[in-house]
């Protein structure tokens, strides 16, 4: 999960603009009940403090100050005792706050993996299966069907991945311990409130360590804000509903900016000698100046709509021309390597072919099909990877960096096309076999 781990960090950080509190790591490797991290919102210091015991009457003390401020929102004495009765503090959260990835995901590879011929097939079922849905919530919200479908599988692989974590104890434990605890406890309280109210069971109610959840990934906060009730039994459901989930993601495009009927953008080819520093989302001309630029093709839509270029990867990289729409998926989670994602993905999803230009690399990334034979072939090689799941965690990591290393190729740890076809063509001579996997 570390990719979605990546991207909840961003997003809290983009969205948390007044907790200044300093954080202070006491231990690495916290386990649930340590203290290994203390701050407290409540003074200015923070202070390091040893012991569980410690660590345990602060979050206790913590909770019973965040009541008064549930009782101060309306929520009752009652939901709050039911909801945190008997809750610990999971420490395991506050690594992730503070995770630095020490292995940035190259952009091809991100793609690779999040719009793979699975996801392809994958939402193109989902088009069929909710097709009755989708059309009333185009109607309603004017965010076509693939875009919306397109979000779902990127933020929870249309269902199938919510995130395991019970989201009142990550919560409850991001208020009371380490940065950013103004965001968080507000985001907790929400969480009491949507209890409360019935939207979601509370033994539903998990996700991510941040605390987004549901097929669509929201945060309490957002769900508040853009959650609808589609299929009209009263609740805003965007756990046991897929109708309110893909209601709610049109609904938050739509409050977003979303144009009806515009495209979020598409592939273009530069002239020679283009200035690659007129290029970049915010950097916006209507599609006549670039057409004049020799940007092509840029005829799709009005000539005075307002476009940016977007090269990802660099000037030697596939371009794309970027209108409103694609700002829109943006403000999604604030990343345009997601947004790309979301916007290939609904291409794909229309029956458009994958990207035209190369990336530049000559190690492309790998689909979640060909991780899984690389995990495979790791396995069968003695490496203990634990479970063959197309995510490429630490462990595949480090038993990609040995095998490298036999091979004598830059022993770097990243998944891509040439250690899968060396070890595709290598013989498993690694001396380590014993209780291998059969090969697939
Ligand atoms: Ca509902």
């Amino acid at each position: 999960m570390s990719e979605i781990g990546e991207r909840d960090v961003r997003a809290a950080r983009k969205r948390c603009t007044t907790c200044r509190q300093r954080f202070v790591p006491a231990a690495a490797g916290a386990r649930r009940g340590l203290a290994a991290y203390l701050a407290c919102a409540t003074i200015a210091a923070a202070v390091a403090l040893p012991g569980e015991a410690f660590a345990d009457e602060a979050f206790a003390r913590c909770l019973s100050g965040l009541r008064d401020d549930a009782l101060a929102r309306g929520v009752s004495a009652e939901t709050f005792a039911r909801s945190t009765g008997g809750l610990e503090p999971d420490m395991s959260v506050l690594e992730l706050l503070d995770y630095q990835p020490e292995f940035k995901t190259p952009l091809w590879d991100y793609l690779a993996a999040l719009v793979d011929d699975e996801r392809v097939a994958d939402g193109r079922a989902m088009l069929d299966r909710w097709g009755d849905t989708l059309a009333e919530v185009e109607r309603r919200y004017g965010v076509d069907r693939e875009t919306v479908v397109a979000v779902w599988g990127v933020e929870s692989d249309y269902g199938k991945s919510f995130g395991k974590r019970p989201l009142i104890t990550s919560l409850a434990t991001l208020s009371c311990f380490g940065r950013r605890q103004a965001f968080f406890r507000s985001e907790f309280l929400t969480t009491l409130r949507i209890v409360q109210d019935g939207h979601v069971q509370s033994d539903q109610l998990v996700g991510s360590w941040a605390g987004a959840f549901g097929h669509t990934q929201f945060m309490p906060s957002t769900f508040t804000r853009v959650a609808v009730d589609f299929d009209g039994d009263g609740r805003r459901d965007i756990v046991g509903s897929v109708p309110d989930a893909l209601a709610s993601t049109a609904n938050y495009l739509k409050r977003a900016g979303w144009k009806t009927g515009e495209p979020w953008g598409w592939e273009v080819r530069l002239p020679k000698g283009f200035d690659a520093s007129l290029a970049g989302r915010r950097s916006k001309r209507p599609l006549s100046q670039w057409a004049a630029m020799g940007v092509h093709r840029v005829d799709a839509v009005a000539a005075d709509a307002r476009a940016a270029v977007l090269l990802p990867a660099g000037p030697s990289g596939p371009a794309f021309i970027v209108l409103r729409n694609f700002d829109a998926i943006y403000s999604y989670n604030a990343a345009e390597s997601y947004a790309l994602a979301i916007a290939h993905l609904a291409d794909r999803l229309r029956g458009a072919g994958p990207i035209a230009t190369p990336w530049p690399t000559d190690d492309p990334g790998l689909s979640r099909v060909q991780r899984r034979e690389l995990q495979t072939l790791l396995a069968a090689r003695g490496h203990d990877i634990g479970e063959i799941d197309g995510m490429i965690g630490a462990r595949s990591r480090e038993a990609i960096k040995a095998e490298q290393a036999r091979l004598g190729m830059e022993p770097d740890g990243r998944a891509g096309r040439k250690i899968l076809e060396a070890l595709r063509g290598a013989p498993t001579g690694s001396g380590r076999q014993q209780g291998a996997a059969p090969l697939r």
